[in-house]
């Protein structure tokens, strides 16, 4: 039997309700007998604030450096959002992020038939989208030096934050897109801005040679990255992997998410080193409006456990079935509370989490 030991981060808010519902598909998984998933858990964000005093301890840290993959809930609240920057629960999701060196990010943009109408674009523009967007996350303009707000002493002040990348960071993350592109549409863009920037130059140099060198059988197409944002709401379908730096990672990979409507849908995934654990959580945050309230939408969370199933088990046809279950729940008109529609039926986390395991049998 294949076994797998995976680090869950329940973490605060909805965090751990949406988690329930992960822990009773693995329960289903573990059940079939053909693959074992061992569960641990930790404390991260507000919760390892309250117990002892800092959003990632170390022992938990160094917990999720052993395991195979980490499936983290969601962080943050109004309870700790007066503290320090280094005190807040997000600094526990950045300190991990940092330690393991998680240098892509991994965003699909998927829209569902069922959901085609929750999106603000015209329903034949994004019916059937499946696009992935590869962020760098380690790098770029929110890391580089010299950075600050220094006084020039004249009644100006002047603020510097500094674009900067190096090849082994621009290839090791092109490596990451190229490869995932074989398993799908085997289509990479690459976005920068080249056209006024070195660093972007630079970028689509060493993606052009990684490409020559290693992947010439994916096709490549290079993008400038404002060109990029507007032929995403033009024709999102011309994608299939998109890869991009870490500042218009963060801005692309928003505005595709968006094409999809729904936030409660939205998984991710962050990959580093070959041997890393992968980090895999839903794009929403803690959600403290509905926290507590059996609302909340499990299925960002389910999803972004079938890209753990997909990329760190290596369990693809496994993944398929729990993204088509995804699918018939929603075909039959099972809906949380941010998503439902005329004619569907509303149901609770836990339900729809059942609902899931319902369309498995
Ligand atoms: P949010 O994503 O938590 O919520 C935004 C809105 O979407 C809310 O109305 C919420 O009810 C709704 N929503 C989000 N997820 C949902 C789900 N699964 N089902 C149904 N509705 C859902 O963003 P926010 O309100 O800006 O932030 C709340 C807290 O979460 C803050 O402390 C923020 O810092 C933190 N946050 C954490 C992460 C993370 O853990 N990765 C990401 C974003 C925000």
């Amino acid at each position: 039997m294949t076994s797998f030991t995976l680090m869950i981060l329940s973490g605060d808010g909805i965090g751990p309700e949406t988690m329930a519902e992960v822990r009773k598909l693995i329960g289903w998984i573990n059940a079939r007998g053909d693959l074992k998933i061992g569960m641990q858990d930790g404390l991260i964000g507000g919760a390892a604030i309250d117990a002892h005093g800092v959003p990632l301890g170390d022992e938990t840290l160094e917990r999720c450096r052993t395991v195979d993959a980490i499936m983290l809930g969601a962080v943050g609240g109004p309870k700790w959002a007066g503290a320090a920057y280094d005190k807040r629960p997000e600094a526990g999701l950045l300190k991990l992020r940092k330690e393991l060196d998680l240098f892509a990010n991994l965003r699909p943009a998927i829209v569902f038939d069922a959901l085609v109408e929750a999106s603000t674009l015209k329903a034949e523009i994004v019916k059937g989208l499946d696009i992935l967007i590869v962020r760098e996350l380690t790098g770029g303009v929110y890391f580089g030096e010299p950075r600050g707000i220094e006084d020039l002493g004249n009644g100006e002040r002047r603020g510097v934050n500094t674009q900067v990348y190096t090849t082994s960071e621009i290839r090791r993350v092109g490596r990451v897109a190229f490869e995932l592109a074989r398993k799908r549409g085997n289509k990479v863009t690459s976005c920068e801005k080249s056209n006024v920037m070195e660093s972007g130059l630079l970028w689509r140099e060493e993606i052009t040679a990684l490409h020559k060198a290693e992947f010439a059988d994916v096709a490549l197409d290079h993008m400038y990255a404002d060109n990029c944002a507007m032929q995403l709401l033009r024709n999102p379908r011309q994608f299939d992997v998109i890869v991009t730096d870490n500042l218009f990672g963060d801005i692309l990979s928003d505005e595709a998410a968006m094409l999809t409507g729904s936030l409660g849908m939205l998984p991710s995934a962050s990959l580093g080193a070959p041997g890393t654990p992968g980090l895999y959580e839903p794009v929403h945050g803690s959600a403290p409006d509905i926290a507590g309230q059996g609302k909340a939408n499990p299925l960002a969370t389910i999803l972004s456990f079938a890209m753990c199933l997909r990329y760190s088990f290596d369990q693809g046809a496994l993944a398929d079935r729990i993204e088509r279950a995804v699918h018939d729940v929603l075909n039959a008109g099972t809906r949380t509370a941010d998503i439902m529609a005329p004619g569907c039926r509303e149901v609770s986390t836990s339900a729809m989490g059942d609902a899931l395991l319902g369309s498995l049998e």
